[in-house]
């Protein structure tokens, strides 16, 4: 059943990449397991899954730790409390949701090498969103240069959950927008994390190189 709902992701993702002439593979599947157990997260890395996506520290560390056995990147894609920073960030390959300078700071003084970041921003709007405001990032981006830990690797965002498809494409071409505008400040700044379950192939349309994806690997058929 995994192994279906995989198949038919990794179908959706190369025929979303053909629709706008992309090669697919400048798309990276993240699979976000954070709503199963961890042999259900090893079912998925047996089939050959390598990257792997926790939204909380401490089901991060155990999912880790039970799949130690296998050499995986791990995504920390949830937002990050200042006082957990020291417990995962040498645990981590990517951070998606790095939104402020005094978190900034904190993986900073705790990280022993450099982080592979994404910018999280809110491009809708929405209060509920974390992430900070396309008018904050110019700023942002230029405090983090002095920082050695960091490293920008791109921009990352969540489109409205019950959105038209217009409005969703909308969220996801302004992000592109802004990482373009934000390489010129930074060179690394490349990647675009945008896309899950429901949004990915719009996502992929619109420019995207890591998709974040729970729930279609998971359901049941
Ligand atoms: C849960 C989560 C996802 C995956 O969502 P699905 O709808 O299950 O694909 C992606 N990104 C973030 C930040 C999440 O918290």
């Amino acid at each position: 059943m995994i192994a279906d709902n995989l198949h038919d992701i990794q179908q959706e993702i190369q025929e979303s990449c053909a629709l706008v002439s992309r090669d697919a593979s400048a798309v990276t599947l993240v699979a976000v397991t954070k709503s199963v157990e961890a042999d259900q997260a090893r079912e998925l890395v047996e089939l050959g899954v390598t990257n792997v996506a926790e939204n909380r520290v401490d089901k991060l560390l155990a999912k880790k730790a039970a799949l130690a056995d296998h050499d995986l990147t791990w995504h920390l894609i949830g937002n990050l409390q200042r006082r957990k920073v020291k417990q995962i960030i040498n645990e981590i390959d990517y951070f998606h949701a790095l939104d402020s300078l005094r978190l900034a700071e904190e993986i900073e003084k705790r990280a022993a090498r450099p982080i592979k970041c994404f910018i999280e921003v809110n491009v809708s709007g929405e209060e509920s969103k974390h992430g900070i405001t396309p008018q904050a990032l110019p700023e942002l981006i230029a405090a983090l240069q002095t920082l050695e830990k960091i490293k920008i690797v791109g921009l990352m965002t969540m489109a409205p959950l019950h959105a038209a498809e217009a409005e969703i494409r909308d969220v996801f071409h302004r992000l592109k927008t802004l990482q373009q505008t934000t390489q010129k400040q930074v060179a690394t700044c490349t990647e675009l994390s945008m896309g899950m379950s429901h949004d990915f192939k719009l996502a992929i349309e619109e420019g995207a190189t890591f998709v974040r994806i729970g729930t279609a690997l998971f359901k049941e058929r």
